[in-house]
């Protein structure tokens, strides 16, 4: 093998669960080189399945063994036996469950988890801050604030974390991108990563850095030609198809 590929899936692979043209033939393009291909998402919402079933429809097959998520890093801060309250989607939820946590809808808790998700409402804001001045820890998938959408920005789940720490008066653990539970994820997963690909400097690119393998940017997702760009990129492209086709 060649090495493996971290690529970011949100702004790389596909807008909103549209796929982002030429990424089908840029990860044939990867793999006919040998190269392994690990998607790394900060989205916690999909369950793997769906994960699966999106890569699918882009025409990129896959298994439960190319995916690493912040839903996944989550659950590696929390023990076998823990109870916690999940103010998030399916796929947040189901790596909790794989952890063999506990989940509960009312505090007391040993912690609760913030993750993307529709069901956001001032009432679960309410119970996830009482179970956290009753002592639960805070535990944030991620804190990406916007979520790329052929549309534009969507509030990603770091809007959704700010309103639970705020209303707490406590700070969050984070675990997604760049941070050191996905760190270590990776890490374990992937002792050979080569190349991390994302379009957001401020997770993709702290990863590259923090896994000390060079970081290159596309322009496909949150960051626009001309945008600052820290840390700096080590390579850009238009599209995964372009920097895949230049990396040849
Ligand atoms: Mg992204």
């Amino acid at each position: 093998m060649e090495g493996t590929w971290v690529i970011d899936l949100d702004g790389v692979v596909w807008l909103a669960g549209e796929p982002i043209e030429g990424v089908s033939e840029a990860i044939a393009i990867l793999r006919a080189r040998d190269v392994r291909v690990a998607f790394a998402t900060n989205n916690s919402a999909p369950t793997v399945a769906e994960l699966l079933a999106r890569l699918e429809r882009a025409a990129i097959p896959s298994s439960p063994e190319d995916l690493v998520t912040s839903a996944q890093a989550a659950a590696t801060l929390l023990e076998p036996g823990d109870s916690v309250l999940a103010l998030a989607d399916g796929g947040a939820r189901e790596a909790l469950v794989e952890r063999g946590v506990t989940l509960v809808e009312e505090p007391p808790a040993d912690a609760v988890v913030v993750g993307w998700t529709h069901d956001f409402t001032f009432d679960r804001l309410a119970v996830a801050t009482r179970a956290v001045r009753g002592g639960a820890r805070l535990i944030g998938t991620n804190e990406d604030p916007t979520h790329p959408t052929p549309e534009g920005l969507l509030p990603g789940s770091g809007a959704l974390l700010a309103a639970v720490v705020t209303a707490a008066g406590r700070e969050a653990q984070v675990a997604g991108k760049p941070h050191a539970a996905m760190i270590e994820l990776v890490r374990r997963r992937h002792p050979d990563v080569r190349v991390v690909v994302g379009d957001r400097p401020s997770t993709d690119g702290l990863l590259a850095r923090a896994l000390k393998v060079p970081f290159a940017l596309v322009l496909s997702g949150v960051t626009a030609p001309g945008d600052p760009v820290e840390p700096a990129a080590d390579d850009t492209a238009a599209d995964l198809l372009e920097l895949v086709r230049s990396a040849s």
